[in-house]
């Protein structure tokens, strides 16, 4: 169940509730009594100390002569950004509910070019993992609906900037099992590649009316099309 942002309130009252509750979602790791791996020879513990970072907590080796300090950020969400913990979740939680822009601003005191890049971020974040998970969809009497146009342009792919590359993707009309990739260009010949390598043989396939998937029929798909007007 999603919580409500009276929870996130109360989950974000303290720097030590932000990181109970984290761990408990492994949203940050817990590296407490793993080995440390400079010296072999320690392990790591939490502790607490508002000098080392606003995060006020880190990871330190209990070997004296080593004293190595992790991040707890490292490896997660979190990491490599300089906002506080409390203002990512609450960016994060209102990109998911797509609350404008201009009251996140304003909540949360930041300015503009940092909502912009952390919405993006989320965005971006979240299609990479639909590639990620792709599958290869479809078969004999199953539907599947496919669109280019819904995704819109990305501006990154892999953490760097790209000119503009076209998101596709398909979802199976009952299962909703989906697959989904990035395309310089919407040639006739690109999505016809895109979608034999992701949907098999036998499938109806339901697109919007573009002429690009006429030739769907002698491919060994069957093609209905849906003319959103
Ligand atoms: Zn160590």
């Amino acid at each position: 169940m999603p919580i409500k942002l009276k929870d996130l309130f109360i989950i974000c009252e303290s720097v030590e509730k932000i990181i109970q509750w984290c761990f408990s979602l492994g949203l940050i790791l817990d590296l407490s009594g793993e080995v440390c791996k400079k010296c072999s020879h320690g392990h790591f513990g939490l502790r607490k100390d508002s000098s080392f970072s606003n995060d006020i907590f880190y990871w330190k080796c209990s070997n004296k002569k080593c004293n190595k300090k992790v991040s707890i950020r490292n490896g997660s969400w979190f990491q490599g950004h300089n906002l506080s913990l409390e203002k990512i979740l609450f960016i994060t939680y209102f990109w998911i509910y797509k609350i404008d822009q201009e009251f996140v601003k304003h909540q949360l005191s930041i300015c503009n070019q940092t909502i912009v890049d952390w919405y993006n971020y989320c965005r971006e974040v979240c299609i990479e993992i639909l590639e990620i998970d792709s599958e290869k969809i479809g078969g004999e009497n199953v539907i599947v609906e496919i669109d280019e146009s819904k995704f819109g342009k990305r501006k990154y792919h892999k953490g760097r900037r790209v000119e503009g590359q076209w998101v596709f993707g398909g979802i199976e009309r009952d299962s909703k099992k989906s697959f989904f990739a990035s395309v310089e260009n919407r040639t006739k010949e690109t999505l016809l590649k895109l979608i034999k390598d992701n949907i098999k043989p036998g499938t109806t396939i339901i697109s919007d009316c573009w002429k690009a998937y006429d030739c769907l029929g002698s491919e060994g798909f069957e093609h209905l099309k849906v003319n959103h007007s």
